[in-house]
């Protein structure tokens, strides 16, 4: 089993990302559970076509500790299966506590048993890797990959540039590597041919651009990944590239994080300030 991480700035599209991509892997057959680390519980909502899904955490709160499986998970599109931590209420608790307890939940009622199958666990985890909670599945081995996605907008990389310093910290004791940036493009200048350099001055690889789409907001009112929604349309194929280019990545790294003046140097290059 593979086990995947997502991480970026908020807003970034880590969670239109990751469920368009795991319903590419879905469709190629691959058995796939994404569990949402945010929360807002907004991972699912795409696979499960809308419906409300109840997070670990109020389901704890409200049945107690006697919980099956059945309660937190739900089955979404083409078998892939959906999981939301959720947090506490606003400005109570650390919210990174949710993944924590979610997780080992999980563990406990046996999700991850080889018995299940699974070829991926996805994890969608909020920018901010600082807290202890969000740093959790790469700090305790529970994600092995990290993809993390990013555009040219200077916060983006910064945040990126941030994740691989968590990433780094962690990697020299444990299993975690770097699996590539995913640009999800907000048409900057230059995006494509910065977002790989930056790559490659990290390190790793720009592994998929994703292009900057109407049809994302279109599938997405319709509660549906674009996949599910419109599978003929260029989106699609998109986000099928991107599955496929995960499904046969080899190149795993511990990242270089670059000094704040180098990432400048990067965007002075590129154009930004020109
Ligand atoms: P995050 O999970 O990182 O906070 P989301 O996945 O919720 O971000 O994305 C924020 C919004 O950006 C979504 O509501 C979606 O409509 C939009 N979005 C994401 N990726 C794209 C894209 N490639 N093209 C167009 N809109 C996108
Ligand atoms: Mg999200």
């Amino acid at each position: 089993m593979r086990k995947v991480a997502i991480y970026g700035k908020g807003g970034i599209g880590k969670s239109t990302t990751t469920q368009n991509t795991v319903a590419g892997l879905a469709e190629m057959g691959r058995k796939v559970m994404v569990v949402g680390c945010d929360p807002k519980a907004d991972s699912t909502r795409l696979l499960l076509g809308g419906l409300a899904q109840r997070s670990v955490l109020d389901t704890l709160r409200e049945e107690g500790e006697d919980v099956d499986l059945s309660d937190v998970r739900s089955p979404g599109f083409a078998g892939s299966l959906c999981v939301e931590s959720g947090g506490p209420e606003p400005g109570v608790g650390c919210a990174g506590r949710g993944i924590i307890t979610s997780i080992n939940l999980l563990e406990q009622l046996g999700a991850y048993n080889e018995s299940e199958n699974l070829d991926y666990v996805f994890y969608d985890v909020l920018g901010d890797v600082v807290c202890g909670g969000f740093a959790m599945p790469i700090r305790d081995g529970k994600a092995e990959e990290i993809y993390i996605v990013c555009s040219g907008e200077m916060m983006a990389m910064y945040a990126a540039n941030n994740i691989c310093k968590g990433i780094l910290k962690f990697a020299e004791s444990g299993k975690v590597r770097l699996g590539g940036l995913i640009c999800n493009s907000r048409k900057v200048d230059n995006e494509k041919e910065m977002i790989a350099e930056f790559a490659r001055r990290l390190g790793t690889q720009m592994i998929h651009f994703v292009p900057r789409d109407n049809d994302v907001q279109r599938a997405e009112i319709n509660r549906k990944t674009v996949i599910e929604w419109d599978p003929a349309c260029n989106q699609a194929g998109e986000y099928r590239s991107l599955a496929k280019a995960i499904e046969g990545n080899t190149m795993f790294v511990i990242p270089k994080p670059l000094a704040i003046p180098e990432l400048e140097s990067l965007l002075m290059e590129y154009g930004l300030f020109n």
